[in-house]
């Protein structure tokens, strides 16, 4: 990895990743990289030309015409799909369970792992998702895996969504997380699964400040190594 800094922190759906990640890259100056935010992307692509969640070939087809690129502003990351912003249209329910179809995808993956690593290569990154301790850079400086009771992150949802003014049901948030999370653990490539050299946390009973402090302290231990 060179002078550059890597932070790993893969888990479960809703476990509040991309909100640790973004208060470390913050307080480091580290690039953070949402990579759900990518497999999102290209789910929304393929939702957009037709193709069905199970249609492998097409969606192996399709992998090569997807282009995605992440640029940053106000420490904002803005995912490109072939060129339009798509931040707006990548966090609903049906482009959700599109991207954890379609990441089990080896054309899909292999392709966005190798933006993940050529952005490591770059920058001293905060990297958010469920291979990247293990696959994307398993020679990360520090490696989290954050975890937390299905329950509680189905709870943070639905407080996430009602504060949008959003209309929605806990237990089908529940239901949904706990049927992703199985698909994310279960297929062939990359599942997600906690890196033996990862540090496991349990965010259930913290708040997001203390799981960030938490990481920045175990951050701090391999820059005085
Ligand atoms: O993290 P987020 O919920 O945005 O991720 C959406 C989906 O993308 C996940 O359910 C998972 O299937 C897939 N994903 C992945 N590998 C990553 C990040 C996300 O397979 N590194």
């Amino acid at each position: 990895m060179g002078d550059k800094i890597a932070i790993a922190i893969d888990g479960p759906a809703g476990a509040g990743k991309s909100t640790i990640a973004k208060l470390i890259a913050e307080r480091k100056g580290y690039i953070y990289v949402d990579t759900g935010a990518m497999y999102r992307a290209m789910a929304l692509y393929f939702i957009e030309q037709g193709i069905g969640a199970r249609d492998q070939d097409r969606i192996s087809a399709a992998a090569p015409d997807v282009d995605v690129t992440l640029t940053y502003e106000n420490g904002e990351q803005i995912v490109w799909l072939n060129g339009r912003n798509v931040n707006g249209l990548i966090r609903t329910e049906e482009v959700s369970k599109m991207a954890s179809s379609s990441s089990t995808n080896g054309a899909v993956r292999k392709k966005l792992v190798e933006l993940q690593q050529a952005l490591a290569r770059k920058e001293s990154v905060v990297m958010d998702g469920r291979d990247i301790g293990t696959c994307v850079l398993p020679d990360a400086d520090v490696k989290v895996y954050l975890t937390a009771d299905s329950h509680v992150r189905a709870v943070r949802r639905y407080e996430e969504l009602r504060a949008k003014g959003q209309d929605c049901d806990l237990d089908t948030i529940e239901k949904d997380i706990i049927d992703r999370d199985y698909q994310d653990m279960h297929r062939d490539i990359s599942p997600l699964r906690q890196a033996e050299d990862a540090v496991l946390l349990d965010s259930s009973a913290m708040t997001a400040e203390e799981v960030a402090q938490a990481v920045i302290e175990l951050c701090d231990r391999v820059r005085e190594e």
